[in-house]
């Protein structure tokens, strides 16, 4: 049951800062709604305001500057998949956000309320960990930037400080040549385990690497430690380098047994899906790359 709650719909960044403020914690930003009114109707979460910032312009835009593809907080899942510039530039996110959930939810959930909820089961942040995306955050005393895997801290829990926004979202250009891939494995809506690449090949052997994993742990992580290890090697070696870096894997990720499956059999998917993805990327002929 939803108790009683007072809307307030700013027209300003200045405006929804200085409401969360005023407010402080009796207030919540409240975007699509897809997770919040969930919370709020079973209870897991208490509100007496909602702070909905959708009715922000600048939060909306879909912008090239300077090379840089930068996206509002509030843009949705469906604009983004279907977005030009977005399928130009980063092609394997338009691709991540045609899968999310269904089209219910990606006509209501927004690009900024899925990652400041932060559930490790998503598929935006993964790949745009591979663009080395930062974010901007913002709230009555200005504006900061921070990389984006710096703003994932762990399972449900972001670098947003009491009453700050997330603004926006800047993907760097990927250098030259570069290609990307997003393979995602689910049983349900939500992904049981998502791995992004971005790569560069040069006769066969790998002169750039990118490699991400989502939901197998509580966060999206880098594999930056295997990157290293792959960047100069051949192509025709990355699976067998890839296997033997389970270890590693399993002590980064930290998969755990659950509904959608044991931590082994996700280990053993990543592996598999890692290579898959490095393979897609490397050769550019992914259908999504
Ligand atoms: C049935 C179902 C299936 C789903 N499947 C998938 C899936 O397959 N893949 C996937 O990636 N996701 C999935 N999701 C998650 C979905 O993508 C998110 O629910 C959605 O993107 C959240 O966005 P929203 O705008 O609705 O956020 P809201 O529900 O409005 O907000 C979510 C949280 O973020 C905060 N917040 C929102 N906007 C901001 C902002 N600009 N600044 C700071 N804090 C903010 C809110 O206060 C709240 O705590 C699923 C969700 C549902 C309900």
């Amino acid at each position: 049951m939803l108790g009683e709650l007072k809307l307030v719909q700013p027209a300003t960044v200045a405006e929804a800062a200085e409401a969360l403020a005023d407010h402080g914690e009796r207030a919540k930003i409240y975007a699509g709604g897809a997770e919040l009114l969930l919370l709020l109707r079973h209870g897991l979460l208490q509100s007496e305001v909602l702070v909905d910032v959708k009715k922000i312009e600048g939060l909306h835009g879909v912008n090239m500057e300077n090379g840089a593809l930068h996206i509002g907080a509030c843009v949705t899942h469906h604009a983004l998949a279907n977005s030009a510039l977005v399928r130009v530039h980063a092609p394997s996110l338009a691709y991540a956000e045609s899968r999310v959930a269904n089209v219910r939810v990606r006509n209501q959930g927004t690009l900024g309320g899925n990652l400041a909820f932060n559930d490790p089961h998503s598929d935006p942040g993964t790949v745009l960990l591979i663009h080395n995306a930062s974010v901007t955050l913002g709230n009555e005393r200005g504006e900061r930037h921070i990389a984006l895997s710096d703003f994932f801290v762990d399972m449900y829990a972001t670098a947003l400080g009491p009453g700050e926004l997330l603004l926006e979202v800047k993907i760097p250009a990927l250098p030259n040549g570069m290609k990307t891939a997003y393979l995602r494995l689910h049983r349900y809506q939500r992904p049981t385990l998502g791995v992004a690449a971005a790569a560069r090949s040069n006769d066969g052997d790998l002169d750039e690497v990118r490699l991400a994993v989502g939901c197998v742990g509580p966060k999206p992580e880098r594999l930056s430690e295997l990157e290293t290890k792959l960047r100069g090697a051949k192509l025709s070696d990355a699976r067998q380098i890839i296997a033997a870096h389970k270890i590693y894997l399993r002590d980064l990720l930290r998969p755990v047994d659950d509904l959608l499956g044991s931590a082994d059999y996700k280990l053993y998917m990543t592996g598999i899906m890692l290579a898959d993805a490095l393979e897609q990327a490397a050769l550019g002929n992914s259908a999504i790359h």
